[in-house]
């Protein structure tokens, strides 16, 4: 960390921030040119990074050379990580694709989607059986039966499932039947929740809150990384911008940022980025482009029926057509699907 001092700071001012300095365990370096006095702190600076620096007397600026998160860094470690779902590696060289509805809404259902789907390529089956709603009267998800459904219909399909853990509260019930946990947009930040997500050892797929930046995002998964687990997967589902048009908009950047930043493998959500499924295919397309390691699909054999996100939603043929074109941007990238 380098401190900028005021000109014109009294050494006591001074003293005080080296007093800080070596009280938390760094080394400083004072460094007096004829304008500025500089100091830099050797050492994990981390500590510092709480404190209000910035506004200690004396001090203009305080500019940190650490990162504020260091297990999901790529200064930590140099190798993409290869999280691996009930046998699906996702991170590796193929581009993995999820798919399933929005909710479990029964056995039927899900069945006859993650049937379809699998037959066109997907590696992995999503559903929700606890839904975040914006509204208390939509339908909030089958709870421990919707598990319990997808856990049958991964008996029964052999694809690897994936759902949403909520609340603390159901975390062990969710733990028994998902062989991923998803961390909703609107969850990110619940740090109890992803400190118990931490402690558990199952993979997790943490989504980005939707106004949240990307270094919140990684602390995010920091918080799960730093408790045990870093079976961990970012997927970017679209933030908060002024635009209308589309449901959220994709924060593309984030694909290849997060490339450079974290050895998390990063995968895409083009339907909750756009809300509407016309939206969906040349999206993921771009994601494939950018770099993401898998998508998230949503996708519904009765999409004007579907309990929740039908508007967004893939009808099975739809999704073909998209597995089809995501092959070859997939093979464009130097990856396959
Ligand atoms: C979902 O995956 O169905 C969902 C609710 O996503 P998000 O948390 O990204 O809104
Ligand atoms: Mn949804």
């Amino acid at each position: 960390m380098i401190f900028v001092l005021r000109p014109g700071h009294s050494q006591e001012e001074l003293d005080h921030i080296l007093e800080l300095i070596t009280d938390s365990g760094l080394t400083p370096h004072v460094s007096r040119g004829e304008e500025r006095t500089i100091i830099g702190a050797i050492g994990d600076e981390r500590i510092l990074q709480s404190l209000p620096i910035e506004s200690f007397p004396g001090i203009e600026k305080v500019v940190p050379i650490l990162k504020p998160y260091k297990l999901v860094s790529t200064d930590f470690k140099k190798e993409k990580s290869v999280v691996d779902i009930g046998g699906v590696p996702i991170g590796g060289e193929k581009v993995q694709v999820v798919a399933g509805p929005c909710a479990v809404e029964g056995m039927d259902m899900l069945s006859d989607i993650a049937r379809q789907v699998k037959g066109m390529g997907a590696m992995l089956l999503r559903g929700g059986a606890y839904k975040p709603r914006t509204s208390p009267y939509a339908f909030q998800g089958l709870g421990e039966e919707g598990l319990k459904i997808l856990a049958a219909v991964r008996d029964e399909t052999g694809l690897p499932v994936v759902t949403e853990l909520m609340n603390i509260r159901y975390a062990e019930l969710v733990n028994k039947y998902a062989d991923a946990i998803q961390v909703g947009a609107r969850n990110m930040q619940n740090f109890d929740l992803l400190k118990e997500i931490g402690k558990m050892r199952k993979p997790v797929i943490l989504k980005r809150g939707m106004s949240a930046t990307i270094k919140e995002f990684l602390m995010s998964a920091e918080y799960i990384a730093s408790e045990g687990n870093s079976d961990i997967i970012l997927c970017e589902r679209g933030i908060r911008t002024f635009e209308t048009e589309t449901r959220n908009t994709l924060d593309i950047n984030a694909v290849p940022v997060l490339n450079s930043l974290t050895h998390l493998p990063v995968v895409v959500d083009p339907s909750h980025a756009t809300g509407y499924w016309n939206l969906v295919t040349p999206v993921a397309l771009a994601a494939v482009a950018a770099g993401a390691d898998g998508l998230l699909v949503e996708v519904h054999t009765n999409p004007e029926k579907a309990v929740s996100d039908g508007g967004q939603s893939l009808k099975p043929s739809k999704f073909y057509d998209l597995m089809e074109r995501v092959k070859l941007v997939a093979e464009a990238v130097g990856r396959h699907a």
